[in-house]
């Protein structure tokens, strides 16, 4: 800790503010200091009877404080508290030495004056005090807690917009899974033998990311806990940080938010990020900052790695006890050569992991707003491929184009023209309405809209380039009513008036 003395040397700064601001990485002022509590045992007051009074008082009473409630009369399910004996009941109005000898003060009756007093009373004795709803008149705050004691998450926002605060907790109740206390719990118990045993920091931290993100972790979580305590010792007598992975994870159509939970916490944790073109950099950027990044992107005909190269390179680099993050643009399962990637894995018994992702169909169709089936118009789906294999576009077509159904094309620009011409030589009609959509999802999004026989000199006059999806069947006559999605003015909807 530096000293004072040394910080105004350092700094030339004059008051305690002054220089904390002007240390690096220290923007501004806290308006709270974040702490935890231990109240086992702590002698602490609740002034008030009401309903707030009994939510304050709960979560006291979870702490392990020694309660006393101080009010004329209690709602019922404070008063039963009392008769079992869980708190005490002072049955009087407030008076300052109520106060004595407290820990702690939550102040929740409905009127002010007395909260006032009672603040001020509490500050006199030097005890941390609070005023429900009233940030100004409190010594501290209570933030709002996602609980999964021993881990705690505590989220504020100093008072001043509480239903924001609420909102991020929800969001965070969702990415921490319900079972990391028992995880907590787990890990707690091990970890003097851990550290023993991996004296190094580094290993260290890579033995319990693989431990505590691993599927190790779903047993403890799911309840087995003997079989999770087995498989530790036989760790820890290995001395085998845990080997490398590679986890295979389609990183959805483009908006970063379309991303997984699970893709997330995947890239928090990884090595290397082997990517692909159509990984978008600010998707790129949520992955751990010391992650190696490495394009081993394929466009059409320009191979940056021969997919053999890349099955190797992922072998080769989880072999080496690597958490390899393999990202793929939409899901890794189609049209992604997910399968291809992970037979190598397979047989050459590296650990792996699927995660799926939203396919750009999904993506395009719901930004578009192009159901990709319809009770009225289409009953069914087919996702297929417009890039040519020996020269020619290899499609069912027969099957294509029976009426009633959605066909989305994978990689169809080059091809749009052929593809179009050939669905209508097949017996689809030529006023089949068809769209083209490029870049789904993301800001650059923009959707031609017309029919088989004007979608590709609708595409060419717009400039339609590759990633886009082209979508055959009558539910494109809905983008009209439902596209939703104007992100800017360059994600415009095209529709091609007849
Ligand atoms: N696995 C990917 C598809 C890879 S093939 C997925 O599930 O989406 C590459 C093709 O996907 C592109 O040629 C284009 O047709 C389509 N594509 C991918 N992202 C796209 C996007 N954001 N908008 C439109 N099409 C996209």
């Amino acid at each position: 800790m530096l000293e004072r003395i040394q910080l105004q040397r350092l700094y030339g700064a004059k008051t305690g503010l002054d220089l904390v601001q002007s240390l690096p990485g220290v923007e501004r002022e806290m308006e709270f200091f974040p702490i935890f509590l231990k109240l086992r045992q702590q002698p602490c007051l609740v002034v008030g009877g009401g309903e707030v009074a009994l939510r304050k008082a709960r979560l006291l009473l979870a702490a392990g404080a020694r309660l006393q409630v101080v009010a004329p009369e209690l709602a019922p399910e404070l008063a039963q508290l009392a008769s079992e004996g869980a708190l005490m009941h002072l049955a009087a109005r407030y008076a300052a030495e109520q106060l004595d000898g407290q820990r702690l003060v939550v102040v929740a009756t409905d009127d002010r004056v007395v909260n006032h007093q009672v603040a001020a009373d509490a500050e006199a004795r030097g005890i941390l005090v609070n005023v429900v709803d009233d940030p100004a008149a409190s010594r501290y705050i209570s933030p709002a807690i996602i609980d999964r004691s021993p881990l705690m998450v505590a989220v504020a926002s100093g008072g001043s917009v509480p239903v924001l605060a609420r909102s991020i907790r929800a969001r965070l109740e969702s990415l921490i899974p319900a079972g990391y206390g028992r995880l907590a719990r787990f890990g707690a118990s091990f970890r003097d033998a851990v550290k023993a045993r991996f004296p190094d920091v580094d290993a260290r931290r890579r033995f319990w990311e693989t431990v505590l993100e691993g599927p190790l972790a779903e047993t403890v979580m799911n309840g087995d806990e003997a079989a999770a305590r087995q498989e530790m010792e036989r760790r820890l007598a290995a001395g085998a940080e845990g080997g490398g992975a590679v986890y295979l994870v389609g990183a959805g159509p483009g908006n970063p938010d379309l991303l997984t939970f699970r893709a997330l916490r995947l890239m928090q944790q990884a090595d290397v990020v082997l990517y692909d073109k159509l990984v978008a950099p600010e998707l790129l950027n949520l992955a751990r900052r010391d992650a190696e990044r490495v394009y081993v992107g394929k466009a059409r005909a320009n191979h940056a790695l021969p997919q053999d190269d890349i099955n190797q390179l992922m072998v080769m680099l989880a072999k080496q006890g690597k958490r390899v993050l393999r990202l793929k643009g939409g899901d890794p399962f189609t049209f992604g050569r997910g399968g291809e990637e992970i037979a190598t894995l397979a047989e050459q018994g590296v650990p792996f992991e699927v995660v799926p992702g939203i396919t750009s169909a999904s993506g395009a169709a719901a930004y578009a707003g192009i159901p990709l089936t319809h009770r009225d118009y289409a009953q069914s789906v087919t996702f297929v491929t417009g890039h040519k294999q020996d020269g020619t576009i290899q499609l069912d077509w027969p099957a294509l184009t029976r009426p009633q159904q959605t066909v989305v094309v994978y990689m169809g620009v080059s091809t749009a023209a052929e593809l179009c011409q050939a669905f209508i030589a097949h017996g689809r009609g030529a006023q089949t309405p068809a769209a083209a959509v490029e870049w789904a999802t993301t800001e650059r999004q923009r959707t031609v809209c017309g029919t088989l026989s004007t979608l590709p000199s609708l595409m060419a006059s717009h400039g339609i380039a590759s990633p886009a999806l082209i979508i055959v069947g009558e539910v494109v006559e809905l983008a009209d009513k439902l596209a939703w999605y104007r992100r800017s003015e360059n994600s415009a909807v095209t529709i091609q008036e007849d």
